[in-house]
């Protein structure tokens, strides 16, 4: 399966990062000063953490639940990750591509590299940390994990970097500030493609009789 936006539609950025990195922070920032970017809500067996709120975070649902969905053909993409398993919903994000909004799926490697077979002009966008080092201190910083679960965090970790070639764009979040700054760049960039300058200004485009 292949999906066909047209130019005319909105972007679509996809941002991955091994646990650690800084992705979901990264993400909340820039949709607290980017109003024009919507994020994605995916589902998950997992079950709730802390405040996590249905239909907030994620659609919590069951083994079974999302047995149906894949038989279905509900998910553009899905993948197991960290003993569960999570799903981008289709409805959600071709509609509003094409309605010319900007979408942003924080999702994992595999299901970013399913998105590219799928969009060919989504923009995949990986998070890389500093070093190793500054990996495992934010990890145990977090206070979330046993040091045998922060060892395989760390394992995970080592084989999604792998994956970071495949991407367009790399940001390394050693300063916060500096890897949003570039986060926003990115964006701010695919705003700027031919397409996108005619979908938003059209009436330029009209007064210059440019197609
Ligand atoms: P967490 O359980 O910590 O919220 O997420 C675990 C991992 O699953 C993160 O890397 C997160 O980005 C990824 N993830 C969340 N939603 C999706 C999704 O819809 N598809 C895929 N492939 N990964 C997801």
């Amino acid at each position: 399966m292949r999906i066909i936006v047209m130019e005319t539609s909105g972007n679509l950025f996809v941002v991955a990062a091994p646990s650690g990195a800084g992705k979901s922070s990264l993400v909340r920032a820039l949709l607290a000063q980017d109003s024009r970017v919507h994020l994605s809500i995916s589902h998950t067996t997992r079950p709730p953490r802390g405040q996590e709120v249905h239909g907030r975070e994620y659609f919590f649902v069951s083994d079974d639940e999302f047995d149906v969905m894949v038989r279905d053909d509900a998910f553009l993409e899905w993948a197991h990750v960290h003993r569960y398993r999570y799903g981008t919903s289709k409805p959600a994000i071709a509609d509003r591509i094409e309605q010319g909004e900007d979408v942003l799926l924080e999702i994992d490697y595999q299901g970013a590299l399913q998105i590219r077979n799928l969009f060919a002009q989504a923009v995949l966008i990986f998070i890389l940390p500093p070093s190793w080092e500054e990996l495992r201190r934010r990890l145990e910083n977090r206070g979330e994990d046993p040091p045998q679960r922060i060892q395989e965090r760390l394992r995970n970790a080592m084989h999604e970097v792998g994956h970071a070639r495949h991407f367009d764009f790399v940001i390394i979040n050693g300063s916060f500030d500096q890897a949003l700054s570039e986060l926003g760049m990115v964006v701010q960039t695919q705003r700027l493609r031919y397409f996108s300058q005619r979908r938003s200004k059209p009436e330029v485009f009209q007064a210059l009789a440019l197609e």
